[in-house]
């Protein structure tokens, strides 16, 4: 399989999410990209540049929120004994229903309030090389999607930061630009009709969010139970999508401490709902904070397990983008990856 990856996305270095009352140290850590090229490298593949697409971007995010993402650090250093990273310390009421629409652009000049509205938790810091990161993510993505348009049965984009929390005008989760949903986007301008199916530990809110009223885009999240892990608001049985996009979506929730057996079972359920809407291309949101030993995780993957995610991939038979997202189990990703694409291209 072709692999995308820019060493830029190495450079996003965060400080500081806050956990439980208490901050913490980051777990989306630069090393996570080492461990993951390590698991390339045992197969022999190098990935290759991606190129610069700025555009891209605009399929799926608001024009304000690009701007705020691209000009935030520039800003935050002005201010008088600023800290250390971008952080938030107010924010508007929203209700997180995924029906919402997307807000207008922040009324607020102040640097202060336009954080408060764009950054939706406290685990999206931005540090002075962050936009960088984010946008070399996307880019990699984009090129993963792009060598699919041209013809590649299926490309892994090495994104880092992940996106699939990040809606339209909003980041959170750790993610910024929500790569899965541009890669589908651009997959778009080729393929009629596709399929995202996301197996992150964690529902996919931002990509349900920005295709939820869209008939020609199913998105799939299968994550553990949100009633308590995040993302919290979203990622129940009743979001099914709205307007043209009803029936469009459709979230599986595990219980907690469920195994592969339950994962299996509901990527099967995924993969019949992607075969009765007749995609024709596949973006595979894929994270690996369903790993037993995740330090944030309540799904309990073994590595191993991960084949069994890519043989249930191939068997669509979909010309497919495989977008990085989670997994901060820094001694386990790089062998969960090496699993996904044993089994995906059916050499276990
Ligand atoms: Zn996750």
């Amino acid at each position: 399989m072709r692999a995308f990856y820019h060493p830029d996305q190495a450079l996003h270095d965060p400080q500081q999410y806050m956990r439980y009352g208490r901050i913490n140290p980051p777990k989306d850590v630069p090393v996570r990209t080492t461990r993951l090229l390590e698991a390339l490298a045992t197969r022999g593949i190098v990935p290759d540049l991606p190129g610069e697409s700025p555009d891209a971007r605009l399929a799926v995010h608001t024009q304000g929120f690009l701007e705020y993402l691209e000009t935030a650090w520039d800003r935050w250093v002005e201010l008088p004994e600023h800290g250390p990273e971008v952080w938030p310390n107010t924010f508007p009421y929203w209700s997180g229903r995924p029906e919402d629409p997307s807000r207008p652009p922040c009324p607020a000049e102040s640097i202060v309030a336009r954080t408060g509205w764009y950054l939706g938790d406290l685990s999206v810091s931005l540090g002075p090389l962050s936009w960088t990161s984010i946008r070399r993510s996307c880019d990699t993505a984009v090129a993963a999607a792009d060598a699919v348009i041209a013809g590649e049965a299926a490309a892994y984009a090495l994104c880092r930061p992940s996106g699939h929390h990040a809606r339209a005008d909003r980041a959170s989760g750790f993610c910024f630009v929500n790569n899965t949903a541009v890669a589908a986007a651009r997959l778009r301008t080729k393929f009629p009709r596709v399929a995202v199916l996301d197996v992150d530990a964690h529902h996919g809110d931002g990509t349900q969010q920005i295709f939820y009223d869209r008939e020609d885009v199913l998105t799939i999240s299968v994550h553990a139970d949100p009633r308590n892990y995040y993302p919290f608001f979203t990622g129940y049985v009743d979001e099914r999508g709205t307007g043209d996009g009803g029936g469009c979506n459709l979230n599986l929730p595990l219980a907690h401490g469920s195994g592969a057996d339950a994962m299996f079972e509901a990527i099967d359920a995924g993969c019949s709902r992607i075969r009765a809407y007749a995609a024709s291309a596949v973006v595979v949101a894929l994270g690996f904070d369903a790993h037993v030993r995740d330090p944030i995780g309540v799904l309990r993957l073994e590595s191993a397990d991960f084949a069994g995610v890519g043989a249930r991939v191939r068997a669509l038979g979909l010309p497919t983008v495989v977008v990085q997202e989670g997994g901060y189990a820094i001694d386990a990703i790089g062998d969960c990856l090496t699993s996904f694409l044993t089994g995906f291209d059916g050499t276990t």
